[in-house]
């Protein structure tokens, strides 16, 4: 019999490319589960990528898609949400496309409120290209580019988009499913943007040299050991934070669009009729 949610992966897309235990493909895994139990229009979703393993994703999931070019993800989702505002727009990026080489674009789309839905998985390195240090490798960490240990300080990636405009800001781990694919859903479904960072597992190049753990769920069961609620996190001294991943959901507001502002001067100057 048929997994329940193939019609979910684009046909012929399979075997996929990536490594045993990756956490990617539990990210593409919660995505299905949320637009399916948000019940969207499969007809009406674009997934946009750009370059690195995460951005893979709109290969295989079985949407109108753009593999685009590295870091410039939000560039094109920004056409395609002024071209046409009825699409759910999903934005797929790892932290190097997101925010490094896409660092900029990233911080305007959230100025602007682009009703857009950003999911970025944050794993800490460039995988795909060998495991090269990235804007959120932990300080400190061994990379195949920082063999003494990383001397930056790492993003915090929520704090970022938070302070740059966003409105609607979660962050999990590949060890919290369920919380996941419910803020997942609720971005989706909220105006404006929404930014969700999944702290996810490159066992492959990252879990291994960095954090010694070469096995899969050793990845996972560190993910979960070193997370904390936002509401424990308030409870907690800045000691005791140190190199923990706090999760939750952090920022939900309503404001303005960047769509629905431009229509207000769109009908101001007669140019179209809604
Ligand atoms: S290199 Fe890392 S992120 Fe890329 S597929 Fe392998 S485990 Fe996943």
């Amino acid at each position: 019999m048929a997994h329940p949610n193939l019609n979910y992966l684009r046909p012929g897309s399979l075997p996929h490319m990536y490594c045993p235990g990756c956490g990617v493909g539990q990210i593409l895994n919660c995505l299905i589960y949320a637009v399916k139990e948000l019940d969207l229009d499969m007809n009406k979703v674009v997934t946009i990528g750009g370059v690195g393993c995460t951005s893979r994703i709109p290969a295989y999931f079985n949407t109108d898609a753009i593999h685009g070019i590295h870091g410039r993800n939000l560039a094109f989702a920004t056409g395609v949400k002024l071209a046409n505002p009825e699409l759910s727009v999903l934005v797929i990026m790892g932290d190097g496309d997101c925010a490094a080489i896409g660092g900029n674009h990233l911080i305007q789309a959230a100025r602007r409120n682009l009703d857009v839905t950003v999911i970025v998985n944050n794993n800490m390195n460039y995988g795909m290209t060998g495991g090269q240090v990235s804007p959120t490798t932990p300080t400190g960490a061994t990379t195949t580019t920082t063999s003494r240990g990383n001397i930056e300080k790492p993003f915090d990636l929520c704090k970022l988009v938070e302070a740059a405009g966003g409105t609607f800001i979660s962050r999990w781990t590949t060890a919290h499913i369920p919380q996941l694919i419910n803020s997942i859903k609720r971005g989706i479904m909220h105006r404006g943007f929404s930014f969700i960072e999944v702290v996810a597992q490159c066992p492959t190049q990252f879990g291994r040299y960095a954090l010694g753990l070469r096995d899969p769920v050793e990845n996972l069961r560190w993910l979960r050991e070193n997370s904390v609620t936002k509401t424990q996190a308030e409870k907690m001294s800045e000691e005791e934070l140190r190199g923990k991943i706090i999760v939750g959901d952090f920022v939900e507001k309503d404001e303005p669009t960047l769509v629905e502002q431009y229509e207000v001067i769109l009908k101001k100057a007669q140019l179209i009729q809604r």
